[in-house]
Order: structure tokens, then sequence, then C-alpha cells
């Protein structure tokens, strides 16, 4: 496999996904100040905690004073700000500190229905306004890594259609089938496709995508994962991002202790 080392210099990012998790703003409150800790020497906004939005305000007030530790959003408005119930702003996102936002995750395409003319409606959306989107892409069924990339080039030619070509965005490539925190995956294969879609964005964007892993990352198999660190940008985590004692593992390995 060709490597790009160009990639490898960035610093890789660590997204921790916390879904509809965890029940309680204490228990919210308790895992992230033990991220905190255990992100005390990766580089700035290295490590983004992706909580629902009743503990963003929150944990913005509990990121203060330290730089390793960032905020994303997992889902934003495909709406500028107006009488609209039930959203959240743009304005509102930038004013809690929010940096990055999911955008295209597999559980808003094929669960909540979203479609890829709203997922570029909002990858527009969130770029105007100043943040970084993390578009998520994905082949629905376990398949070899060439189908699996031309499936995500099409993805990805909709759902960044119109956008500036020089535009800062990054990539989560998490294959759907792969996601649920202990499915098997063969980190090779996943290796396999985000250098082809590092290829691809070569081709279609000035500016260099990072492109992370998502799938079924925790502690047992980060060490296979970062294996391929010249070509795999970082990690979007669901399940394990969760886990206090995985996470602490996982940073260390990522960023080591200096
Ligand atoms: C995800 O849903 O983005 C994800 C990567 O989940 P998990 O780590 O649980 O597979």
């Amino acid at each position: 496999m060709a490597q790009r080392k160009a990639t490898s210099l960035q610093t890789p990012l660590l997204v921790c996904n916390w879904k509809m998790n965890p029940q309680s703003l204490r228990e919210a409150r308790a895992l992230a100040s033990k991220i905190i800790r255990a992100a005390r020497y990766a580089p700035p906004a290295s490590v983004l905690l992706a909580p629902p939005f009743p503990y963003v305000a929150p944990l913005h007030a509990l990121l203060k004073g330290q730089r390793a530790v960032a905020l994303a959003a997992q889902n934003s408005t495909a709406h500028e700000q107006r009488a609209l119930t039930g959203e959240v702003s743009y304005g509102m996102l930038a004013d809690m500190g929010v940096s990055r936002v999911i955008v295209g995750h597999s559980e808003r395409r094929y669960i909540i229905g979203e479609t890829d003319k709203t997922i570029n409606e909002k990858v527009a959306l969130i770029h105007a306004h100043g943040m970084t989107p993390l578009l998520c892409v994905g082949e629905t069924k376990k398949t070899t890594p060439a189908k699996a990339l031309a499936f995500i080039e099409q993805q990805l030619v909709r759902d960044v259609a119109g956008f500036d070509k020089r535009a800062h965005f990054s990539i989560a490539y998490e294959p759907v089938w792969a996601i649920g925190g202990s499915k098997e995956v063969d980190p090779s294969y996943a290796a396999h496709v985000i250098e082809g879609i590092h290829v691809f964005c070569a081709h279609h964007f000035s500016s260099v995508p990072r492109v992370l892993y998502g799938g079924s990352v925790h502690c047992k198999n980060i060490d296979d994962f970062l294996y391929y660190r010249d070509t795999i940008n970082g990690f979007l985590i669901g399940s394990a991002s969760l886990r206090a004692q995985d996470m602490t593992i996982i940073i260390k390995k990522i960023y080591g202790k200096r």
C-alpha cells in the first residue's frame, strides 16, 4: 500500500461520540474529567468530546483552563437561525466553544433518514459558521476495499458538492457494519480504504483532509489500528468513549506521555 507521509504529520484526532449517553449530567462530568486528566499531555484540541446537546454548556465550563480537549457537536441544523422549534443555531454552538461538528453519521443517515442533500446543506453551514465538518462516510455491508471505496466516493461527491475546494474539513471512515463497539474489523481493510480516500481527496480538494477511522475501536485493538498511523489520521469512537479506562489507555497509546 502506498503511504502518504504528508498526512501523518498532522496530529491525530480522537473524537468521543457519546450518542445518547450518559444518562445524567453528573456522570457526563465525571467521565469528561477522567478524559481531560488522561489527555493532559495531548496536543491542543486533539481530543474531542461530542456529548449530547444538554451537556455541551456544562462541559464547556468544565474544559476551561486546559487545551488538550475541545468540544464537538454530534449533529447540527440544516437551517440558518430563524423561528424554528427544536433546532439549535450555529451561533449557539460557537458560543459554547464547539469547533467541529459530526455530520452524516450512519445512524442519522439510516435511522433518522438524513439524505445526502441535507448532509450537503449542513456541511456548507458548518463551514460558513467557522467550524470544521467531520463528515462520516462508509459502506453498509462488508465488501472489498475497492467496492467500499467506490461507494464512499459517491457519498463524498454528493455530500461535499459545491463545497469550496480549499475548505477545511475532516472525514471519518466508518464502515456501517463495523459500528457497535465489539465487531471484528481488520485494520488493514480500514487502512486500504482510507488510503483510497486520501488519493480521491488529493484529486478533488486542495486542502488535505484528515481521515479518521471509526467502528469498534477499543483499548484491546487500538495497537492494531495504530500500526497504520501514517494512513489513519485519528479515530471516532462510540462505545469505548464511555469507558474512562479504555479512553485512558487509548489516549496514552496515541499521544504518549511527554
Ligand atoms: C460510531 O458510532 O461512530 C462508532 C464508532 O461506534 P463504536 O465505536 O461503538 O463502534
